[in-house]
């Protein structure tokens, strides 16, 4: 078979293959534990299904526009107003298949051959592969300190004549930090100095846990939005649980969201048009179930984090937000790789090594799932791991023994 070198340079979704693993075990009928998974539980809220059954009641599927339909674009226009304080209008909204299909189109629309996006490591799966099919070359910045908390001066060292823009994405999947409204603050005061794209993932802004809230990059933004380059990126998947509806969006300057348009309008004629009119339900509905969810995640975190320091060896960070939570393993095994194997093999629980998020040594493991899915999940890696623990466990009524040092 002939593949193009883009197809072959291109790894795949380490998460998705991890979905994949854990449901052909499933299948077979092994007791396995999730903690890998990417998406909240949470039913997507009834004003979401009403407004999208309303369209697949009339039997009138049809294209939209490709940059989204009104309707949907004068939500999130209401949505920025209210959350980040921010007028913009219809042509600052482009609607796409997801955050990630805006973040795809968006580095299409402004990536030359090589040129070069940073993102502060630990970083989400997808960044580097995204840009690699937009031409690019990703460039990840791991803090010096050891730390989940890169400094300005780090980012401004790998800057260069080649570097188009940054990504920033907090609360960060996958360490759950969220940075200082200073370091917000001075990221887009150097990207405007600089006339670099400051490209805001803003995915996870609404799960924050602890009374805190996410800094708001437009409150820094010296430039009006038509002159300036930073792009907030925001969509339903995650505070809504509506991750299988495929709906995000982008806000930047008219041009800007123009050439994302184009190239969408290119691409896959738009959002499917049930999904934009259940995104209109959530955006304009209730939204009692976004805290009902921030409060059963913060509670999740709590009982993670504890199980978590209770493990001599394991050094944890408490996330400030998300439903990931990235503690550092390196005491037990060094490679992410072999310990996620490992764990999956051994005692069924699904992990994702940290080595997918350029960090080496850590695990990425996700409390969206249940109570009970943390603290049994837990209590098998634990067993698995502590070599204290009784030498023997029960998976269902399968006696396991730990036959490994
Ligand atoms: N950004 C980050 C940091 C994410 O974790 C995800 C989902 N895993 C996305 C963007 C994409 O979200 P979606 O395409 O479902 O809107």
């Amino acid at each position: 078979m002939s593949l193009s070198q883009l197809a072959r340079s291109i790894r795949e979704s380490a998460t998705l293959k991890l979905n994949e693993k854990a449901a052909l075990l499933r299948d077979k009928g092994e007791p396995v534990i999730h903690l890998g998974g990417g998406e909240p539980k949470s039913k997507a809220p009834l004003d979401a299904v009403i407004s999208c059954t309303s369209l697949l009641n009339t039997g009138e599927i049809r294209y939209t526009a490709p940059d989204g339909i009104p309707a949907l674009k004068k939500a999130i226009i209401h949505y920025t107003e209210e959350h980040y304080k921010k007028t913009v209008t219809a042509r600052n909204v482009i609607v796409s298949g997801g955050a990630k299909q805006a973040l795809m189109v968006l580095l299409l629309a402004i990536l030359d051959p090589k040129e070069e996006v940073i993102f502060p490591a630990p970083y989400w799966v997808s960044y580097p592969e995204m840009v690699k099919l937009a031409g690019g070359v990703p460039v990840a910045v791991t803090p010096e300190d050891g730390t989940f908390f890169p400094s300005v001066q780090e980012i401004a060292d790998v800057v260069s004549s080649y570097t188009k823009a940054i990504i920033l994405n907090s609360p960060n999947n996958p360490s759950g930090v969220m940075y200082s409204k200073d370091f917000v603050q001075e990221m887009v005061e150097f990207c405007e100095k600089k006339s670099i794209y400051l490209i805001m993932d803003d995915i996870y802004n609404r799960l924050v846990f602890d009374g805190k809230s996410a800094p708001i990059c437009y409150e820094f933004m010296k430039a009006p939005l038509e002159q300036s380059k930073l792009v907030v990126i925001n969509g339903v998947s995650k505070m809504y649980a509506m991750t299988g509806f495929r709906i995000g969006w982008a806000i930047a300057n008219k041009p800007l969201i123009e050439a994302m348009a184009t190239i969408q309008s290119q691409q896959t004629s738009g959002s499917s048009s049930p999904s934009q009119w259940a995104a209109v339900g959530a955006l304009n509905g209730v939204q009692s179930s976004i805290e009902s969810l921030r409060v059963t995640l913060q509670n999740n975190r709590n009982v993670l984090v504890d199980r978590l320091k209770a493990f001599d060896g394991v050094q944890v960070h408490a996330p400030d937000g998300t439903f990931y939570c990235f503690p550092d393993f390196s005491a037990y095994m060094k490679d992410s790789q072999k310990l996620s194997d490992f764990l999956l093999e051994k005692v069924r629980v699904v992990t994702v090594p940290g080595k997918e998020f350029g960090f080496e040594g850590h695990l990425r493991l996700s409390y969206c799932g249940t109570i009970r899915d943390i603290t049994e999940g837990m209590d098998r890696i634990k067993w698995a791991l502590d070599p204290n623990s009784a030498n023997e466990l029960y998976l269902g009524d399968r006696k396991l023994v730990r036959e490994w040092a």
